[in-house]
């Protein structure tokens, strides 16, 4: 086993890391050699009711009585102590979901973002007063949910902790937290952070465990007044049908098969590193992954050959030797990624390139060869639906009206990003794009803390990210008082 600075075997409740009921755990492996790193808590129906107990107290307690500048200020000193740990954090996550270094690395500074962000935005979140009636003075406050929800995955741990747990934080909710049982490093070690910057018990919880047991549990539980879900469309949809039965809001963020769409005017050298990067970061394994590369005609044939060329040179290997490409999470996901591969050596789908796994390769690790397929038919499978591996097709397209066809022409939406120099096109593309984030000239922006994401159709809805979450994260009041 790896030597970890803490249990992993213990859940966060009320302040106190204790075992889960009955004392049930779960292995927890390396993806990189198949190892096992820890045994972590096996969370289920009786930790996530004591877990909505404790986020309860806290509200009628210490974290329910501080101002919004002091929650504010303890979502900071959490972002400086994430800091100060990005280096451990970046390590946690290579061996956990097998994330290359300083792919590890840009997640937690992205997570100390986050929370300089939502501490920074506290007690920046006003009310507005509304011209009523005479003698009224109307207005409306923004209170938190209550206890929220927050259901999250393996793919990017502490990114999505960031955005939902540090807006929730933020607007003064308390949070019961259920990581994902194939990762969950740095999610306790989130949880410890969250306690040395001062964080009141209870504000915080973390119950690992698996999703039919301590995920169902927490999204069917009825006192849980908000839930923040992130993962598949499949589990998305059970999750909104347990908050239908206890009326309360969920965010879904779902699913993707985004395409990067690039013109024949394109600034080529620019646009080059953003197509492949966005497709075989993390794996594939990104819901924002630009997993289609649509590519008008005049420069289909250049495109390919110089994303070919950059898929020849990617290094593979174990995460702590930080390469471009590390492994996928786990043998399941690497067989769904090697099926797809071989629908498409079935179905005749041209391999442009693939890169090359090194012979030194650790047995037991999830690797899979990076794959670019080109030309794809935009009705292949391969084009419709999320491979969630290092693969990519890229489809020729004639003018804008074809792209925007081929573009929209999937199930999901949730972001594109469009390669042009023609202004007018670059607006147009944009408000005709059905997605909830559209990039021009750049692919991602950097993980794009301050701007709002989500998707329309089957990538989900809701919001979360900049301001826009701290609205999620709230409901709003409204007051009418009569006073002559
Ligand atoms: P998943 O849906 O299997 O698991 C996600 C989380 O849900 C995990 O914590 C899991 O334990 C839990 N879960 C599983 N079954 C559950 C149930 N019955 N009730 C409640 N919770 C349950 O997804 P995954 O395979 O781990 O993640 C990959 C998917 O997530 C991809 O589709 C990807 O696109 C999506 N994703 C989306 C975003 C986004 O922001 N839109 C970000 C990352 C990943």
């Amino acid at each position: 086993m790896a030597s970890l600075s803490f249990d992993a075997s213990q859940q966060l409740i009320g302040g106190r890391w204790q075992a889960a009921d009955g004392a049930q755990t779960l292995p927890l492996l390396n993806p990189s050699d198949g190892t096992l790193l820890a045994q972590i808590a096996r969370g289920g129906a009786a930790d996530v009711d004591a877990a909505v107990l404790a986020a309860q107290a806290a509200l009628a307690g210490d974290w329910g009585r501080c101002s919004a500048a002091e929650r504010g200020r303890v979502l900071q000193r959490m972002g400086v102590l994430v800091l100060e740990q990005a280096d451990d954090l970046a390590r946690l996550e290579a061996l956990d979901v097998g994330k290359p270094l300083k792919q590890g690395r840009a997640d937690a500074l992205a997570l100390a973002r986050y929370l300089e962000f939502y501490g920074g935005a506290a007690d920046k979140v006003h009310g507005q007063t509304i011209p009523f009636a005479n003698g009224y003075t109307a207005l409306t406050l923004r209170e938190p949910h209550g206890v929220t929800g927050h259901i999250v995955p393996w793919n990017y741990p502490m990114q999505i902790i960031g955005r939902s747990v540090g807006a929730a934080l933020a607007m003064g909710n308390a949070c019961v937290l259920k990581p994902a049982e194939e990762a969950c490093l740095t999610a306790l070690a989130f949880g410890r952070i969250a306690q040395a910057a001062g964080l009141p018990p209870g504000a915080l919880n973390i119950v690992p465990g698996l999703g039919e047991e301590a995920g169902a549990a927490l999204s069917q539980h009825p006192g849980v007044a908000h839930l923040s879900f992130t993962g598949s469309v499949a589990v998305g949809r059970l999750v909104q049908a347990a908050a239908a039965r206890n009326t309360v809001p969920v965010t879904l963020e779902l699913g993707g098969k985004s395409p990067q769409i690039v013109f024949a005017d394109a600034d080529l050298d620019a646009a080059l590193p953003f197509l492949v990067n966005a497709g075989i970061q993390n794996g594939g394994q990104t819901c924002s992954a630009a997993s289609r590369i649509l590519v008008e005609r005049p420069l289909f044939d250049t495109v390919v050959a110089r994303m070919a060329e950059r898929y020849r040179a990617l290094r593979i290997g174990p995460a702590l030797d930080d390469p471009d490409v590390g492994p996928l999470i786990s043998p399941r996901q690497r067989e769904i990624v090697q099926g797809y591969l071989a629908l498409a050596r079935d179905t005749g789908l041209h391999l442009a390139a693939q890169a090359a796994l090194p012979a030194t390769l650790p047995a037991g690790g999830c690797y899979v060869a990076p794959t670019l397929l080109a030309p794809a038919a935009p009705e292949h499978r391969l084009a419709q639906e999320e491979v969630f591996g290092p693969v990519q097709v890229v489809i020729p397209f004639d003018g804008e009206a074809e792209a925007l066809r081929i573009a929209n022409g999937t199930p999901y939406g949730l972001v594109a990003g469009v390669w042009t120099r023609d202004g007018g096109r670059q607006f147009r593309m944009a408000r005709q794009l059905r997605c909830g984030q559209v990039f021009v000239n750049n692919y991602g922006a950097g993980g794009g803390i301050e701007l709002p994401f989500g998707g329309v159709k089957h990538s989900g809805h809701g919001r979360e990210k900049g301001f826009e979450a701290l609205y999620g994260f709230s409901a709003l009041k409204t007051i009418a008082i009569k006073h002559d």
